[in-house]
């Protein structure tokens, strides 16, 4: 994959990433408002994305998705982004871009789900 595609996949992911953040951010941000202390506290975990408290308010989906996410920047700056965990066949841009975290190319990812059922 060429280096402006990387580049493109690489914000994409990172935009994801913040939205994640984000949304947690404000979910504890909300439960802090319910309560009378613990406001204090609330600059200091919005000063730390990583924050441990503001990754416990996260969904499992969305820390699973997380973790894709994280693991597919780690193949972009290892460059075997767009792979194919199981072939290593590239992945299609297309496919890419609709589901910027994929491992799997669609041929293996079909195979998986049909041995599943
Ligand atoms: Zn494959």
């Amino acid at each position: 994959m060429d280096k402006e595609k990387l580049e493109f996949f690489k914000k994409k992911l990172l935009k994801m990433r913040e939205a994640i953040l984000d949304k947690s951010k404000k979910l504890k941000e909300d439960s802090y408002t319910l309560g009378t202390d613990g406001i204090q506290d609330m600059a200091d975990a919005a000063s730390n994305a990583y924050n441990a408290d503001i990754l416990m308010s996260i969904s499992d989906n969305d820390l699973n998705l997380l973790k894709e996410i994280d693991s597919s920047l780690d193949k972009i700056a290892g460059d075997s982004y767009g792979i194919c965990e199981e072939c290593e066949e590239e992945i299609t841009e297309k496919r890419l871009e609709a589901n910027p975290v994929a491992r799997y190319c669609i041929t293996c990812k079909r195979m998986m789900e049909e041995k599943r059922i």
